[in-house]
């Protein structure tokens, strides 16, 4: 029988760009589904892939097809899978861990030992067919906006730094308003904090901030962001600092207004290594939690944080059909963007 194809979009070989073109559509093997994707969103990561920069060259192998950011429905269940069906509407954890090593044996996979990810180490969504193990499954309720839940992966990153701490009545700082910081700003309002500010050096994307319902978006290249404090008063300093954007001197910023004791998660991956005044953090008694990837659990607090009417539409800056994906990739790299989304539903 001839083998079936599919469009996806493949980093063919080392250097810049994506091309679209036909790759057979994955066999689920035993304990795997086959999923057919509906909706895809771009994630920072591809954006690295899509330019070639240092870290795709050390991390990636092509010829590969990328992505890890999606929605779609179960097409087809490999042996011995049960407790799914055909036709179920899901999105996947992009981290297939080991089972066996000691944090998947005690529930943290996020910091299994040996990882692999979708669209990094292995075929990802970009494309009309997926295949993931059937554990790294997740079944998406059918009122679920199927634009929002295509970047529950970056949802979930946003999710798991926020929700790392008690946040009712706190006072929250984030730095970096890239996707990921913008939707934690509309987690935190939700979760119930006192006053959320969130910094960047890009107008307009702390223009989105303030649309996600952040109580301040300051930009720090020319504004003084100890008198956005005095103006919201915070008096001892914020209670809890959520670092988004892998900038040194952003988190130096951070720990010098932290209040003593104050609490701190690290999700921001910088490309250059950090010159830190540690003095902020040992004298302040500050705690700081790096955050890798999501906890399963994650994907289900997601969910219920929607469907109680938390509303992250506003992140979403751009759609367009699949094919058109280098319009996509020119929104993400321009900066002027949030979430953009890739909408396979329809072949053309
Ligand atoms: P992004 O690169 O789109 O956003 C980072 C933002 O930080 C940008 O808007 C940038 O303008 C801003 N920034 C730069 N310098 C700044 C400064 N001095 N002060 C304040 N803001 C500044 O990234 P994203 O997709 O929103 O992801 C956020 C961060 O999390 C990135 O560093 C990304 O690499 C990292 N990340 C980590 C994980 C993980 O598992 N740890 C997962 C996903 C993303
Ligand atoms: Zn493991």
């Amino acid at each position: 029988m001839a083998e079936r194809m599919m469009d996806a979009l493949v980093k063919k070989e080392a250097g810049k760009g994506l091309v679209l073109q036909k790759m057979p559509v994955p066999q689920p093997g035993p304990g795997e589904v086959l999923i057919k994707i509906r909706k895809t969103a771009i994630c920072g990561t591809d954006v690295h892939i899509y330019n070639w920069d240092p870290w795709a060259q050390i991390h990636l192998k092509p010829p590969m097809i990328v992505g890890h950011e999606y929605v779609g429905e179960i097409a087809e269940l490999g042996a011995g899978v049960t407790g799914l069906s055909v036709g179920q509407r899901v999105s996947g954890e992009g981290h297939i861990t080991c089972g066996h090593c000691r944090n998947c044996h005690n529930g943290n996979i996020q910091w299994c030992k040996d990882t692999v990810g979708v669209g990094v180490d292995r075929d990802g969504a970009f494309a009309e067919y997926l295949c993931i193990p059937a554990s790294n499954v997740i079944i998406i309720d059918e009122d679920l906006p199927e634009d929002v839940v295509a970047f529950f992966d970056a949802f979930g990153n946003a999710t798991h730094t926020a929700l790392m701490w008690d946040l009712v009545g706190e006072d929250v700082l984030i730095t970096g308003a890239g996707p990921i910081g913008i939707i934690a700003g509309g987690i935190c309002k939700y979760a119930g904090a006192r006053r959320v500010v969130i910094t960047d050096i890009n107008d307009y994307r702390l223009d989105l901030a303030r649309k996600m319902g952040v109580d301040a978006a300051v930009n720090t290249s020319r504004e003084d962001l100890k008198q956005v404090m005095k103006d919201l008063r915070i008096v001892e300093g914020f209670d809890v600092g959520l670092e988004m954007s892998g900038n040194g001197a952003a988190f130096d910023q951070m720990t010098s207004l932290m209040r003593n004791g104050g609490k701190i998660s690290l999700l921001g991956l910088g490309n250059k290594p950090l010159n830190i005044d540690m003095n902020n953090i040992i004298c302040k008694g500050l705690t700081l939690q790096g955050i890798y990837g999501r906890k399963m659990d994650n994907w289900h607090e997601m969910s219920y944080m929607v469907q109680g009417g938390l509303d992250i539409t506003p992140v979403i800056t751009h759609r367009f059909h699949y094919t058109r994906f280098e319009e996509g990739f020119a929104a993400m790299n321009s900066g002027k963007s949030g979430k953009v989304i890739l909408d396979w539903t329809e072949k053309k």
